[in-house]
């Protein structure tokens, strides 16, 4: 029997652990079966992939279905069943129950819960042609829980090469979010460690440039946790590892640990959502905002870990001046990245179970975005939406680094300042534009002009542009008259530096260094605040080169003389 299975990622980058794991169990239970490992992704044109899988043809397609992909994955499978009449369609994911509905009744088969707690008679009755329509497993209900590895050697070349490797240790969630579908089933089950340091052994081998833990919450047990972070720590190499991690599930002794992690070797998933009280009893999620706060605060300090924060609108008792507040509050902890998703309102969620109760308003179809609810009219919720779309365009990357450490240690009210940023966003229709660093800084220039440290911001505009690589400045940082030019900065700089500094130049490579490097006199305030240099009274030159270095933004080296 020739089984295909199908995964279409968002991304090329990205890989579907799923049909690994579907693989493995087929191969346990039909060890006769001739199985494939088809992935694409949703941008790919629908018609050479809908070829692609009826290639052959297969005797049985299984799909993998998830909220952003059900779509293209029901249609799919309506045109293989046109194609093909009489194959076996089967479809499993968070998904399946939805694009099951939207298919003739019986078409197909629907599995429900996890590939590894579905019992013999699925394989029996695939391998026999006589499939039901509905299979249904819960792994947490098991009463013997086992997970084999679903990798092999050939799948690095073949199927994981240039890709994420997703890599799960443990399954199950210790939280139940009201909007979430793992909030079905509490609790957490962990693979033993000795297996999780052989299995990611084994990955490792083949130098992935990223690792992404699927563990729903990694740090639920805390001390396992830190074993395993010190088990990748000590094996060395360039490889990212991400984790989704809980802010209330941290000691003494991870704090210690991480602040000696190379730099970039960890990125940090952390889900707040709201720092609103009411919000947060209202969705189920017993975390303290403050507790948080502290967390990240104390994780940004080393800057060696990369730091992501989730934000959720349009949560329950979540008015305008909430978000706002939940916003200013996440500004101030210092993540790297402010993530403002929409609530999607999924199906068969304890959320949607109250959605009329609370006036929500969604879309019809994947993902269920949250369109107006009893707390946020349409109007609010749209103007909300801009604001965390203005927010990922502004915040979210590595161009003003300097600009937010400086806001947020004066205590800026942040809201009000992207508040007014958004509403000149949308004066000059930035939104329809291509959002370059070019066309954000000249956006911010206008917005912040007239403000009393208006000049030291420019300083700090430039000092960041120049940070990214670029060897000029646009023309909203040109500058002001009276200033020294770079070009004239480089002039004076050439002539009196001595002929060698040791770490930067020798006699050899000076007029190399001088030729490539950007000069710059920097007011004395900016140095103060993107240096942290206190004593230069009149100024501070500087002299960004080409070189990268080892920080978390990978920015370029920038010489203070
Ligand atoms: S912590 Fe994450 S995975 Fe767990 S229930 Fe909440 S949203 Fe879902």
């Amino acid at each position: 029997m020739r089984i295909r299975l199908v995964g279409l990622n968002a991304r090329f980058t990205h890989s579907c652990l799923a049909l690994f794991c579907i693989r493995t169990e087929l191969e346990r239970h039909c060890p006769a079966a001739a199985i494939e490992i088809f992935q694409g992704t949703i941008n790919d044109d629908y018609h050479h992939t809908l070829l692609r899988l009826i290639e052959g043809p297969p005797d049985a397609l299984l799909f993998s279905a998830a909220i952003w992909n059900g779509e293209p994955v029901r249609r799919l499978i309506g045109d293989c069943l046109r194609l093909l009449p009489g194959i076996a369609v089967v479809v499993g994911g968070p998904q399946a129950g939805e694009v099951g509905r939207m298919l003739p009744p019986g078409s197909i088969t629907v599995v429900r819960g996890e590939i590894e707690a579905i019992g013999a008679d699925f394989y029996a009755d695939l391998l026999a042609g006589r499939l039901r329509s509905h299979y249904a497993g819960s792994f947490l209900r098991l009463p013997h829980k086992e997970l084999h590895f679903p990798y092999r050697d050939e799948d690095f070349r073949l199927h994981l090469q240039h890709r994420h490797i997703y890599y799960e240790s443990s399954r199950g969630c210790p939280f139940a979010c009201s909007y979430c579908l793992s909030a079905a089933e509490k609790g957490v089950w962990h693979k033993g460690l000795e297996q999780v340091f052989a299995e990611l052994g084994e990955i490792l081998r083949h130098r992935p440039q990223v690792v992404r833990f699927v563990d729903r919450t990694f740090n639920a047990n805390p001390d396992r946790a830190l074993a395993i972070w010190r088990f990748l720590a000590a094996q060395g190499g360039d490889t990212l590892f991400h984790f989704e991690i809980a802010p209330d599930r941290f000691s003494e002794e991870m704090f210690a640990f991480l602040a000696t992690v190379g730099t970039g070797r960890f990125q940090f998933e952390i889900g707040i959502q709201s720092t609103n009280d009411a919000t947060l009893a209202a969705i189920d999620r017993r975390i303290d905002p403050r507790q948080a706060h502290g967390l990240i605060r104390r994780l940004a300090a080393p800057a060696n870990i990369h730091l992501h924060v989730d934000l959720i609108l349009g949560l329950p008792h979540e008015t305008k001046e909430t978000y706002l507040r939940s916003f200013a509050a996440v500004f101030a902890m210092g993540a790297h990245y402010i993530q403002m998703g929409l609530l999607k309102v999924l199906p068969d969620t304890p959320i949607s179970r109250h959605a009329e109760a609370m006036g929500y308003l969604h879309c019809s179809d994947p993902p269920y975005s949250v369109l107006a609810n009893r707390w946020l009219g349409r109007d609010d919720m749209a103007a909300l939406y801009w604001f965390g779309e203005c927010v990922e365009r502004f915040h979210n990357n590595r161009y003003f680094v300097s600009l937010w450490r400086y806001l947020r240690a004066g205590g800026e009210e942040i809201a009000g300042f992207f508040q007014e940023l958004l509403a000149l966003c949308h004066r000059q229709s930035f939104f329809q534009l291509a959002a370059t660093q070019e066309l954000m800084c000249r956006l911010l220039c206008l917005h912040l002009a007239g403000r009393d440290d208006e000049g030291l911001i420019r300083d700090l505009l430039r000092y960041d542009w120049l940070r990214c690589g670029h060897r000029f400045l646009p023309p909203c940082l040109g500058l002001e008259e009276g200033r020294e030019q770079p070009e004239a900065t480089r002039d004076r700089l050439y002539r009196t530096m001595p002929m060698a500094v040791a770490g930067v130049y020798d006699l050899g490579d000076r007029n190399h260094f001088f030729r490539k490097a950007f000069c710059l006199r920097l007011s004395a305030a900016a140095a103060a605040r993107a240096l942290g240099l206190g004593g230069a009274d009149d100024g501070a030159d500087l002299c960004f080169t080409a070189r990268r270095e080892e920080s978390l933004f990978r920015f370029n080296e920038v010489m203070l003389f």
